[in-house]
């Protein structure tokens, strides 16, 4: 009996991961080398330091220089490579994959062409590993600048048929009020273009708060802050929005102590549609199965309630009808037989 062996095997989905938050050392290297980002960036070898040690702190800095590594199409075709074989070894199957396009402007791309490079890669990891992944755009809060332009691309056919699924708003929560992103996304509602927001990493539970009043997410990541507040986790419940966490980097940014502080049960216990992300989990070393595995061994979800969680990532997906229902069949079948194939004792 294994309850690992089974939360590893478990056929997955992957609601919240960042690109710029998974990649292999190597492959990023690799690419500086090429690239000849040694001689150009400052005090190169200290951001590479970063990579294993990161300042929590300063993560956004940390992928802002990062990302400038990167020069070509073909460099973002290998990293969603990456990414993908990543998100295989742990029987993930579809991702909706966070991408801001404000990193890669240096690179002197159209949103068109970035996609193509993206797609590149996508397409690649669909034929070699069978991960499906759609793009969430989205735009840094300390660039609201580049909120309209990207607002008005995802809402193309050409954006929905390169893969674009929703708009994401990222980046520490302080160096703009939420209020200044509300008309962009309130422009996303009325065009019937779904919103994922990050809320409350600096101001808790009222950004959070202010989050869902003003930006009315589709669903809301991290949500620092609801899980201890009852009246967000009622107005999370009455909405329906479901609550993406990645307990990994509520450790990482000292919200909790360990993984059994971190309070997934209440979450549970409000009725409030969770789900489990890794987020960037080349950072905060971790995977979607580690997540998975916490929640079962210290945060004390039964298998059946993980079950639920991570079928929860199907429901709420923003993959067409006729996927979603293949897919919330097949995973459930499969729980089935891992379940007596892990779980059961002889
Ligand atoms: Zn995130």
């Amino acid at each position: 009996m294994s309850i690992e062996n089974f939360v590893r095997a478990m056929p997955k989905a992957e609601l919240h991961v960042h690109l710029e938050g998974v990649w292999r050392k190597d492959t990023l290297l690799m690419i500086a080398d090429e690239n000849d980002a040694r001689a150009n960036i400052k005090h190169f070898d200290t951001w590479v330091k970063l990579l294993d040690n990161p300042d929590f702190n300063r993560i956004d800095q940390i992928t802002r220089t990062v990302s400038q590594w990167l020069q070509y199409g073909e460099d973002l075709t290998r990293i969603v490579y990456d990414l993908g074989v990543a998100l295989s070894k742990q029987n993930v199957r579809y991702a909706e994959v966070s991408v801001m396009p404000t990193l890669y402007s240096h690179m002197g791309l159209t949103l068109e062409a970035m996609l193509e490079a993206l797609n590149d890669g996508r397409d690649r990891v669909l034929r070699g590993w069978g991960v499906q992944m759609a793009w969430i755009l989205t735009f840094p809060r300390d660039d609201a600048r580049k909120a309209d332009e990207l607002l008005r691309f995802a809402g193309t056919i050409a954006a929905k048929r390169a893969g674009v699924v929703a708009i994401g708003l990222a980046g520490r929560e302080n160096p703009q009020p939420v209020t200044q992103f509300e008309r962009v996304f309130k422009n996303a509602e009325k065009k019937d273009i779904l919103r994922v927001p990050h809320a409350g990493d600096v101001f808790g539970v009222n950004g959070t708060l202010d989050t869902l009043k003003l930006l009315h997410p589709n669903r809301i990541i991290e949500g620092v802050g609801a899980a201890d507040a009852p009246d967000a986790l009622q107005i999370l419940k009455d909405n329906r929005v479901p609550l993406d966490v990645s307990m990994a980097l509520a450790l990482c940014m000292n919200e909790y102590s360990n993984y059994a502080a971190y309070p997934l049960r209440q979450i549970v216990d409000a009725g409030v549609t969770l789900l489990l992300s890794s987020d960037m989990p080349s950072y905060f070393k971790t995977t979607l199965s580690d997540e998975y595995l916490a929640a079962v061994e210290h945060s004390g979800l039964t298998i059946n309630e993980l079950q639920d969680v991570a079928l929860n990532a199907v429901r709420e997906s923003f993959m067409p009808d006729d996927l979603q229902q293949t897919m919330l069949t097949e995973f459930a079948q499969e729980y089935t037989r891992l379940s007596a194939e892990h779980l059961q004792t002889a």
